[in-house]
């Protein structure tokens, strides 16, 4: 299967890009000799790499706007738990086939995801086209007899995992420190050091956590982690913001890797700002996330983007802080590189997830400096294409079946409120 994209705006020169087998094989200024499966007229639109969700919860879409403005643990408690249980496989594909959609039509081309029901999330990437790091959801709440079979659904959804296509990738999903026991860390740690699996995990998201984590075992999460020795370059870690500098130290050493959710700490109020400037000072490779629906309300990494920059500048009194190029450069090179992928890059042998940007929207002129544009000025309305593995999922903004997937999405948000 071979893709010819002609005349498109590749750092402001035009030029013809052939992918062959989901990657990008030439970059020239024309191809006319090329012969290929299919053929894409770029009419000068800027193409850019796809754009990387570090973290989210994709079904969550089905909460979108049910409970808002509430104090965290009774938003959690009263509101998004109780409605969770009533979840089924069959709801979770709907929600996640919406937030597939909405990631394809504002330019994102892989997601790391945490939740329920696997399946669910996993065939609704199948079909759409996306990439993305799945992970089932691990909570043992200190109960040996819930980690059992927590243990035994991984070991199976791991055997599962390796039906579905490349594009989908394997992840161990302990939620967090307080909801995970120690002997489930532990396990999480082995299984990942045998399997070679990447761990997602949020981490110092509120003050509560560091102080339950005081309170039970005597140390901070960080600390607390180092010895158990879940910290290493497997670990993914969201949102990161209670962090002292001496835990940033401690990240940093063991290569773990963080996920900045601006728009979610800002709505949840957590009460702290990711430490972004600690972090590059340390080295640390970050990654930008949304997160889920229910704390966001949006999947759209343009928006993201624009509140990462901007709360840095506004916490940090410093409009020097994560400058537009960084802010990019978190959703697209560096956030493929944690999740070990070699995307965010338009060069010729990198994956073909690649964007095709409208920059004739009023919103994009003059144009004196794309980046700066993206990360700014744009939303994802911008995107007009959207390329994984070679293949267009999305074309002069329209996705197939998009009524389908909308209509179903509505109907299973609804019997989902009245189940
Ligand atoms: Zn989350």
């Amino acid at each position: 299967m071979s893709l010819l994209l002609r005349r498109v705006k590749l750092a402001g020169e035009l030029v013809d890009i052939l992918c062959e087998n989901g990657l990008i094989a030439r970059i020239a200024p024309a191809l006319p000799e090329v012969v290929a499966d299919q053929v894409l007229e770029g009419g000068g639109k800027a193409v850019v790499p796809g754009l990387y969700n570090g973290h989210t919860h994709a079904a969550m879409t089905l909460f979108r706007g049910y409970a808002d403005d509430m104090e965290l643990l009774s938003w959690l408690t009263t509101k998004i738990w109780p409605l969770e249980e009533k979840l089924t496989e069959e709801l979770v594909y709907h929600g996640a086939r919406l937030a597939c959609l909405e990631m394809i039509k504002s330019g994102t081309v892989f997601f790391n995801d945490m939740y329920w029901h696997f399946h669910g999330t996993a065939k609704a990437v199948e079909e759409m086209g996306l990439r993305a790091a799945l992970s089932a959801v691990i909570i043992d709440l200190d109960d040996p007899q819930r980690l059992k079979d927590q243990i035994a659904a991984n070991r199976e959804l791991l055997q599962a995992s390796r039906d579905y296509s490349e594009r989908l990738q394997f992840v161990l999903g302990p939620h967090a420190i307080y909801t995970v026991s120690r002997a489930g860390l532990e396990w999480v740690r082995d299984f990942a050091e045998e399997h070679n699996l990447l761990i997602h995990l949020h981490l110092a998201e509120t003050e509560p956590e560091i102080r339950d984590c005081l309170a039970k075992n005597g140390q901070r999460p960080v600390q607390y982690l180092a010895d158990i020795g879940l910290l290493s370059r497997k670990l993914v870690a969201a949102h990161a913001v209670w962090l002292e500098d001496e835990e940033i130290a401690t990240l940093a050493k063991h290569q773990v890797k963080v996920i900045h959710n601006p728009v979610s700490n800002m709505k949840l109020a957590v009460g702290r700002t990711f430490p972004y400037r600690q972090f590059a000072e340390q080295g640390v490779l970050m990654g930008l996330g949304t997160d889920g629906c229910a704390s966001n309300n949006n999947l759209d990494m343009f928006e993201t983007l624009k509140f990462s920059a901007l709360l840095q500048k506004f916490a940090g009194d410093d409009p020097t802080l994560q400058p537009a190029a960084a802010a990019w450069r978190m959703a697209s090179e560096d956030g493929a590189a944690i999740f070990g992928l070699a995307g965010g890059v338009v060069a010729e042998g990198r994956p073909a997830d690649l964007l095709l940007l409208d920059t004739d929207r009023p919103e994009m002129i003059p144009g004196h400096n794309l980046v700066s544009d993206l990360v700014y000025s744009a939303s994802g309305a911008v995107v007009d294409t959207t390329i994984v593995a070679g293949k267009v999922l999305m074309h002069k903004r329209r996705v197939e079946g998009e009524e389908e997937i909308i209509a179903a999405a509505r109907d299973a948000a609804r019997r989902l409120l009245q189940g």
